[in-house]
C-alpha cells in the first residue's frame, strides 16, 4: 500500500471504530485533557505505550525517544523533556509517571556498545544514550561475566532507575512527590515473552 494510502486508511479505520463509537469520549477530550499519567517510552515501533498498556484517548502524556530517556535538570540541553515534564506535572497535574523500558532495545545495545574510553561515531544517538552511562558503567561492573545480550537486558532495568532518578533533579517533580501528589514508576515491557514487570521508586 501507497504511504498516503496507508495513513488515510488507518484514520479511516480510527473514525469508524474508535471516534465514532465514543462520542462521549470525545466530546470531553474536545474541552480539554487530564491525563492521570505521564510515560516516557521508546520511539521503537513495538513499543507503543496505547497499545501495550491500552492507554485510551485522553489518559497518557507520551514522550517517546530512544530508549525512553529522562535526561536530568539542565535548561540548556534536551530542553525538549524538560518542557514536557514541565507541562504535565505544573500544567496538566498528572499523577503518575511511569518510565517504561524493554527487550532488545536497540538504544540500550548502542549504549552499552560504546568503547571503553568514551570515542563515539554517531552525531546524535552515542551522545544521547550517554544519558544513562551510570546505568552502564554499573552493569559492566556488576556483571562483566554475563553476555552482551544479557548485560543489555540489565542495562534496560538500569537505565529506567537512571530515568527515574533524573526526574528528580526537575524541583517541580521533587516537590510534587514530596507533597505525595506525583508517583514515579518503573516498567519493563518484555516483548519476547510477552511481561512486565513494574516497580515504584
Ligand atoms: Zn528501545
Amino acid at each position: 500500500m501507497e504511504p498516503l494510502e496507508r495513513i488515510k486508511s488507518g484514520f479511516e479505520h480510527f473514525k469508524k471504530e474508535v471516534y465514532e463509537k465514543k462520542p462521549d469520549m470525545f466530546a470531553q477530550l474536545k474541552e480539554g485533557q487530564s491525563p492521570k499519567f505521564m510515560v516516557f517510552a521508546c520511539a521503537d515501533s513495538r513499543v507503543c505505550p496505547s497499545v501495550v498498556l491500552n492507554f485510551q484517548p485522553g489518559e497518557a502524556f507520551a514522550v517517546r525517544n530512544i530508549a525512553n530517556m529522562v535526561p536530568p535538570y539542565d535548561q540548556t540541553k534536551c530542553c525538549g523533556a524538560g518542557a514536557a515534564i514541565e507541562y504535565a506535572v505544573h500544567h496538566l497535574k498528572v499523577e503518575n509517571i511511569v518510565v517504561m523500558g524493554h527487550s532488545r532495545c536497540g538504544g540500550i545495545k548502542g549504549l552499552m556498545s560504546i568503547k571503553d574510553d568514551g570515542t563515539t561515531s554517531t552525531d546524535f544517538i552515542e551522545d544521547w544514550v550517554k544519558i544513562c552511562n551510570a546505568a552502564r558503567e554499573k552493569v559492566k561492573a556488576e556483571h562483566s561475566a554475563l553476555s552482551l545480550e544479557d548485560q543489555c537486558t540489565r542495562c534496560e532495568m538500569e537505565a529506567v532507575n537512571v530515568s527515574l532518578q533524573n526526574l528528580k533533579t526537575y524541583p517541580f517533580v521533587k516537590e510534587a512527590v514530596e507533597k505525595n501528589s506525583l508517583k514515579l514508576i518503573g516498567a519493563h515491557y518484555d516483548f519476547v515473552s510477552g511481561s512486565l514487570e513494574t516497580w515504584e521508586c
